[in-house]
């Protein structure tokens, strides 16, 4: 049966628990906010079935792209909803013209992020954009499986660990499914993302009518992130860099402790697309800070998806890539603020983290070095 004795091990996909036969497994929220199987022994009968379909226990091979492209969907609007290029949707809207069903994260009515299907393509748009906390897989793993065995397309969507996750948990390939994974610096935590939401709308979430952690009004490489309330003011409204969760997000201080040890990058999801943002583009052509995707192709069925769904492409190479975009292979290293962080989080939620920030902050000679290496 599966026991979590080191947190780094389990990446929260919930393999186990939508597999277990017993549904003995219940998923518990720890004191950072991360979900951690926890099985009832006494009605486990040790079939082995969650150890089994565990992703971070049996992790695939590194796998090298077959082909690589820089891709922009025509579509101005979508493009501008999108993250980076809006790949996602040109690749969603094949899969429901021919009858499919696509999976992919969104925000339900308390702004949490969860796993969910559509079979509309209206219903994509909550699934476009990318939301920066962990999402809760829920049962879609087997909503998914039912769909297939109908004989119905499926496209599933998610971080890699999760496209992982579904893999082991339907235990063989069926022709319908698309599997797509977005390159994954690490999910941050949901707890933190609750605290955020509370304070910064004095804990009158029901108030908030939109929420896009990546608003390309201040253009896609300076992005900002943009929380509006339904009377029409902005709870938030500035540039990444200022924005307090994503300071703590990027500076890997709130993300889940498996992502310093990701068992599910370079491909060894299995997933027939990664797709992610573009960044180092060197022909101006592909680069108008509108956003550019980048497509990693793994697979025929990927490389079919991306011929047929209508974007704009342009092929190029893995090494380019990967020069600008290490968390497709590499984990966040461990900081050595996260246990400050927490302690101060605990004690005095978000805005009491501050303190931690600045002792992070570069002194002025480094800040002068990294400059200088800039410019070189
Ligand atoms: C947590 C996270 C970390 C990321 N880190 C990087 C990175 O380091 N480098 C990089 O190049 N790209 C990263 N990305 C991917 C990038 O932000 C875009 O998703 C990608 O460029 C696809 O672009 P698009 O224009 O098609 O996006 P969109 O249309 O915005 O794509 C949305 C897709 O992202 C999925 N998604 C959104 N939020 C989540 C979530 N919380 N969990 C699982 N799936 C989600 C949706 O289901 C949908 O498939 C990350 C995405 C997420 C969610
Ligand atoms: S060993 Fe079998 S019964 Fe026990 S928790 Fe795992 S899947 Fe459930
Ligand atoms: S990684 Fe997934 S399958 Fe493995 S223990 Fe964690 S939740 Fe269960
Ligand atoms: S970094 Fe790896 S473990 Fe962490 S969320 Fe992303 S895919 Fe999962």
């Amino acid at each position: 049966m599966i026991t979590i004795t080191d947190k780094h091990n389990c990446c929260g996909c919930s393999a186990c628990v939508q597999t277990c036969p017993k549904q003995c497994i219940s998923f518990e929220e720890d004191e950072q906010g991360f979900r951690y199987p926890l099985v009832d022994k006494g009605v486990c009968v040790d079939c082995g079935l969650c150890e089994k379909v565990c992703p971070v226990l049996n992790a695939g091979e590194p796998r090298q792209p077959l082909e690589v492209y820089a891709a922009i969907n025509p579509n101005e609007e979508i493009r501008r909803e999108s993250s980076s290029g809006g790949i996602f949707t040109a690749l969603a809207k094949a899969v429901l013209d021919e009858g499919g069903v696509v999976f992919g994260a969104r925000f339900n009515d308390q702004w949490e992020v969860v796993h969910a299907y559509t079979e509309s393509k209206e219903g994509l748009a909550p699934f476009r954009g990318s939301k920066y906390v962990q999402s809760r897989v829920g049962e879609t793993y087997r909503q998914a499986k039912a769909f297939l065995q109908q004989g119905r397309k499926v496209m599933y969507t998610g971080t890699p660990c999760q496209i992982a996750g579904l893999k082991r948990y339907l235990g063989k390939e069926y022709d319908q499914l698309l599997t797509v994974d977005v390159v994954c610096h690490g999910v941050p935590s949901p707890l933190v993302w609750r605290d955020y939401l509370r304070d910064i709308t004095a804990n009158n979430l029901s108030q908030i009518a939109s929420i896009n952690f990546r608003d390309k009004s201040t253009g896609w490489k300076n992005y900002s992130v943009k929380i509006s309330g339904k009377e029409g003011k902005d709870y938030v409204n500035e540039s990444f860099r200022q924005n307090l969760f994503m300071q703590v997000f990027l500076k890997d201080l709130c993300l889940r402790p498996s992502c310093t040890n990701c068992a599910a990058k370079s491909g060894k999801s299995c997933s027939d697309l990664t797709i992610a943002d573009y960044w180092g583009m060197e022909d101006p052509n592909w680069d108008d800070n509108k956003g550019t995707s980048l497509a990693l192709v793994h697979s025929s069925q990927g490389q079919q998806s991306m011929d047929a769904c209508g974007v704009s492409k342009k092929q190029t190479s893995y090494e380019e890539a990967y020069r600008h975009n290490p968390s497709i292979e590499r984990s966040v290293a461990e900081n050595k603020y996260i246990a400050p962080f927490w302690s101060s989080f605990s004690s005095n939620g978000l805005k009491g983290v501050q303190p931690v920030l600045d002792k992070m902050k570069p002194s002025l000679v480094k800040r002068i070095y990294r400059k200088f290496r800039r410019l070189l």
